[in-house]
């Protein structure tokens, strides 16, 4: 026997960019969408006996599940870099990041790509999904980042290096970097990330490596992508012919229009950036780190803008998976910041989320629409987000999350139950001087990283806090 859903009455986004389609239904039969419309007869599509399960969505919106095309599963929410690629061992990681990939789907996300990350983590992952082991969106992933001397993920000085247990992997020669693609490959990977300069500054590989590697991904039959916050970087990977860019925030006009004839998807990933600038003094982020995300977003908007004008491809991306950008939390708010920053409308960034987002499963043209023969990755939600792109923030308004024909079974512990990696072995949050101890008026402790008196005090209580909270949390809390 087929196993039928009928989700009747709603109206229908479906995920190629086109107004919403008013009081239809959408059968679905197995992992498949058998039937779109106003008038679909169960009568005529289901056999007789067989039975239907019928979800009332009047007055509700059905459309794709949607894809992030940027989430590092395995992150573990870190609040430090070296939180992310120092402690917790590679076998609690996992178990930490397939309890993460639960959140994600239960926020509407039926599919995410990982562009690296730590260990063969998101290989394990995606396995356990596909094998129906693990509870999560469809996913496909890279290892670590490749990257060069100067790249993201070389974050520490050069006498410690590149640790094994970091999100990324060291690379300064051209048979280097060939060699690490094949490694990766072999291992398993969807696809390869090669991380250029942090922050756009400059061009930390040079145009023949990442052709090389891009060549290399291809020849092996994989998909590679890039941290390229650069023009330069940008430009390369263009030229190189790489499947997707990240980022792309120093873009001038010229490698706009590179991007656009050339048809590459671009994923801008502004959510971190913009959680950063607007509500990183909940989280203790240094005013320093927050001016420089919010000069960062100024350059993106200029960039996006003209990319969206040129027709560039978008892709939905948040970087999930720092304490800043929590599993489950803000994955649909990079739409709502593409509708601000870039001028897209609700209706372009569901497209981007959903329709555009398939390449990165490696399921173009089979997932990311409604549609007959379609996979039957749909959600419900309570809520119109081609007039608000808000709602789909909202987990009360998630009404149904359908992934590949199944409904998935919603508890609120899951959902709100944070497991993040082990906590960096801070020590303190800012000096005790005679001065702060035994002197008159405000603390005059040194302030190396330029945040106020203020900031220091709310920081250092605010870590205790979590530093306690942490300990009866984990009983493998690492002191
Ligand atoms: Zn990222």
């Amino acid at each position: 026997l087929a196993s039928w859903i009928l989700i009747s009455g709603a109206s229908v986004i479906d995920g190629t960019g086109g107004p919403p389609q008013p009081g239809a239904s959408v059968l679905l039969k197995d992992n498949r969408i058998a039937a779109v419309g106003e008038d679909i007869s169960t009568e005529e599509l289901v056999p007789r006996g067989e039975h239907v399960h019928v979800i009332d969505a009047t007055g509700k919106t059905v459309m794709p599940g949607m894809i992030d095309a940027h989430c590092h599963i395995s992150f573990g929410e870190a609040r430090t870099q070296e939180e992310q690629d120092l402690y917790t061992s590679p076998e609690s990681r996992t178990l930490r990041s397939a309890w993460n990939a639960k959140k994600i789907l239960r926020a509407g996300f039926t599919g995410i790509s990982a562009p690296g990350g730590s260990w063969n983590i998101g290989v394990a992952v995606r396995e356990g999904i596909d094998a129906g082991m693990v509870e999560g969106p469809r996913t496909t992933t890279g290892g670590r980042f490749i990257t060069t001397s100067n790249g993201i993920s070389d974050f520490y000085p050069t006498w410690v290096g590149v640790p094994e247990s970091s999100i990324g992997v060291l690379a300064n020669t051209k048979d280097e970097m060939i060699t690490e693609v094949r490694k990766q490959v072999k291992n398993g990977v969807d696809l390869v990330k090669l991380g250029d300069s942090p922050y756009g500054d400059y061009l930390a590989f040079t145009y023949d490596e990442i052709a090389a590697m891009t060549d290399m991904v291809h020849q092996l039959k994989r998909r590679v992508t890039i941290h390229a916050r650069g023009a330069e970087a940008v430009a390369a990977a263009v030229r190189a012919g790489v499947d997707w860019v990240m980022h792309g925030d120093h873009m001038t006009d010229e490698e706009v229009g590179m991007l656009a004839e050339s048809g590459i998807p671009l994923c801008p990933t502004i959510t971190l950036l913009c959680n950063f600038s607007d509500w990183g003094a909940l989280a203790g982020v240094s005013s320093k780190r927050r001016d420089g995300a919010k000069r960062l977003l100024d350059k993106s908007a200029t960039a996006l803008t003209k990319a969206r004008e040129a027709g560039v491809r978008f892709l939905i991306g948040t970087d999930t998976g720092f304490a800043i950008t929590p599993f489950g939390e803000w994955h649909a708010r990079e739409m709502e910041m593409l509708v601000k920053y870039a001028g897209l409308t609700p209706l372009q960034t569901i497209q981007a989320a959903t329709q555009n987002g398939a390449k990165v499963l490696n399921l173009e043209g089979q997932v990311g629409v409604v549609a007959p023969d379609m996979l039957a990755d749909v959600i419900v939600v309570d809520g119109d987000p081609s007039k608000d792109i808000r709602v789909l923030q909202d987990k009360r308004r998630i009404h149904a999350v359908i992934k590949d024909g199944q409904i998935v079974e919603f508890d609120a512990e899951t959902e709100t139950r944070r497991w993040p990696y082990d906590r960096a072995q801070i020590i303190s949050g800012s000096e005790i001087t005679y001065d702060l101890v035994y002197g008159e008026g405000p603390p005059r402790a040194p302030d190396p990283i330029g945040w106020s008196a203020d900031e220091q005090g709310e920081l250092a209580f605010e870590l205790r806090a979590q530093e306690l909270a942490a300990r009866d949390e984990q009983p493998s809390d690492n002191r």
